[in-house]
């Protein structure tokens, strides 16, 4: 056996006084990095000087404490976690280090000012006044013409005018130097309505459309100049970094990604593929804006006609100036050197004023009747995919024409859609040439629908507004939703939907030949058949039976 070992004093002592040591070592290292990088610590820096950071703190807390108290789901993300983060905090270094460490080529403020403009409807005061301040505290003063905020008619009542109370006790002289338009919709007029106008009042040079749910980063401008100072017709998106509408965290947007949307004009994230020597940080070309926060010049803009003013609240605006851009001579491109953080927020935080069609949400008619605008104006024969795909949009009245929008393609000598398929995005010209067939599924007066809630297959309403929308694949055989997912034959001849397969055996089971409007299983030899009214099964192949015969909405030119 052995003794326990005993220690002398002094050692234990000198144990003790390391052990302590380390210990403060390790509770230094924490402060750092939370100070640094968590998101939740407050870190409220002082405006102007120490002494007078105790005294904004409390305005601060009088200025928010007359926020309207809603649920959560009024705002969509944590209105108390937002309060309680302070009005400025620091923000993790999101981007490359070679961003910060070269210099940029900029252009002198006079010949390249911007003018900011937010347009909002019922924000949180703290999470409006967060976006404002990051963005006078990280913007190089001399290049900041302009800030114009427009009140898309929120309902906190007095809101503008103790921001700018607010405003100009904390910056004090700065507010002498930096235009301020603050503009008030009595009745709400729409995202769309108030930028335009916004930008149709601001007279920097550039323009920047900002929402009021962010915080810039650190040199979020300079990069942006540097690009645009190269081509007066391009327009530039930051990287967007997304921060959680529930923890507020602050996190690294994907360099790898950029923008785009399919033929039911929503917006989609795509992926991007480095060219050879091409680095993540380096600046892109997107076929659509990173969401709606985007720069350009300001006289380019209201060249393109702004935002098209037919469209109505939100939704579709950055698509439609994104396709004009393109086609009317301009570019977009993705910025990785500046980052700006943005909540992406799960579900709208504001209503959409009723429409007349009784089977559509006001928020589906709203979108619908904006993407019927910019298929009939900009998608030429392509907007026949449109309406395959959302064939309720058809019935959507519009109140004008488009001759505003040839008028602007004769004049400014626009390109045709095909140029934008052919140069632009090629993943849209893909699905597009993969396809032999798309839109709904009909037999006689119903659509192949597949439930959302149990993935069940039924024959439904062609008209219900979520009818689900097939894709025939031209090589694969396969007939598959939206979702990926795929109608294949399973155990004892039961049609299914299943995860498209990829390899041949998936794939053999999922392949269908098309024998005029027929669907012949190819592993089977059976035939897809409607013999009761919202059933499906297997049969036999009858060449006259009404029960067999199925309808794609949109079927493509073989090529
Ligand atoms: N907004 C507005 N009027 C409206 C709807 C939205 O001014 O009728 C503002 C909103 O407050 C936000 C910006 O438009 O600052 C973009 O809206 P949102 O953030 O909901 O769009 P997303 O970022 O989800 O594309
Ligand atoms: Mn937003």
């Amino acid at each position: 056996m052995f003794a326990p070992r005993k220690y002398s004093r002094p050692r234990r002592c000198i144990f003790y006084i390391l052990a302590f040591v380390i210990c403060q070592l390790f509770f230094v290292f924490l402060f750092i990095r939370n100070g640094s990088y968590d998101n939740k610590a407050f870190s409220h820096q002082p405006l102007h000087h120490e002494s007078e950071s105790r005294k904004h703190f409390l305005e601060y807390r009088e200025f928010i404490s007359k926020t309207p108290q809603r649920s959560e789901d009024f705002y969509q993300y944590n209105l108390h976690l937002s309060d309680s983060l302070g009005v400025i905090r620091k923000l993790p270094l999101t981007k490359h280090t070679s961003c910060t460490t070269r210099s940029y080529n900029l252009p002198p403020p006079w010949q390249s000012d911007v003018s900011v403009v937010i347009s909002f409807h019922n924000e949180a005061r703290s999470m409006l006044l967060r976006t404002i301040v990051s963005l006078l505290r990280r913007t190089p003063e001399e290049y900041l013409h302009e800030l114009i905020l427009v009140d898309d008619g929120s309902q906190d009542v007095t809101l503008l005018d103790d921001l700018r109370r607010w405003m100009e006790e904390v910056f004090g002289g700065r507010m002498d130097r930096l235009g301020l338009i603050l503009l008030k919709n009595q009745k709400r007029m729409g995202l769309i309505w108030s930028r335009n106008k916004g930008a149709s009042l601001a007279e920097g040079h550039y323009v920047l459309f900002l929402d009021s749910h962010c915080e810039v980063n650190d040199g979020w401008l300079e990069p942006l100049l540097e690009r645009l100072e190269l081509n007066p017709q391009l327009a530039v998106s930051p990287l967007l970094d997304p921060i959680d509408p529930t923890t507020l965290s602050y996190r690294k947007g994907n360099e790898l990604l950029k923008g785009g949307f399919d033929w039911s004009l929503h917006f989609h994230w795509l992926k991007r593929q480095l060219a050879k020597k091409e680095l993540p940080e380096m600046a892109y070309k997107s076929p659509a804006f990173a969401g709606g926060i985007l720069m350009m010049s300001r006289e380019w803009f209201l060249q393109l006609g702004s935002f098209n003013s037919q469209l109505k609240i939100w939704g579709g605006e950055s698509i439609e100036l994104a396709i004009k851009l393109w086609l009317c001579g301009g570019q977009i491109e993705i910025v990785p050197c500046s980052r700006i953080g943005h909540i992406f927020r799960r579900l709208h935080a504001f209503d959409f004023p009723p429409q007349l069609d009784q089977q559509l949400s006001p928020a589906q008619e709203t979108y619908l009747h904006n993407s019927k605008i910019i298929a009939e104006s900009w998608l030429d024969e392509y907007k026949n995919m449109f309406y395959a795909l959302r064939p309720v949009a058809r019935r959507i009245p519009l109140d004008h024409t488009y001759d505003e929008m040839q008028r602007l393609r004769r004049e400014r000598q626009c390109q045709p859609f095909e140029w934008y398929l052919r140069h632009v995005s090629p993943e849209l010209r893909i699905h597009f040439d993969e396809l032999s067939a798309t839109g709904t599924l009909r037999n006689e007066d119903r659509c192949l629908h597949a439930r959302q809630s149990d993935s069940q297959l039924i024959l439904a309403s062609c008209y219900l507004s979520d009818i689900t929308q097939w894709r025939m694949l031209r090589t694969s055989g396969q007939l598959s939703t939206q979702r990926e997912l795929c109608l294949g034959v399973g155990h004892r001849m039961g049609i299914t939907l299943q995860p498209c397969g990829r390899n041949e055996t998936t794939r053999n089971s999922q392949r269908w030949l098309r024998l005029g409007t027929h669907f012949l299983h190819a592993e089977t030899h059976l035939c897809l058949d409607n013999p009761l009214k919202e059933r499906l099964e297997m049969s036999t192949c009858r060449s006259h039976a009404v029960s067999q015969s199925f309808q794609f909405a949109l079927e493509m030119d073989a090529s």
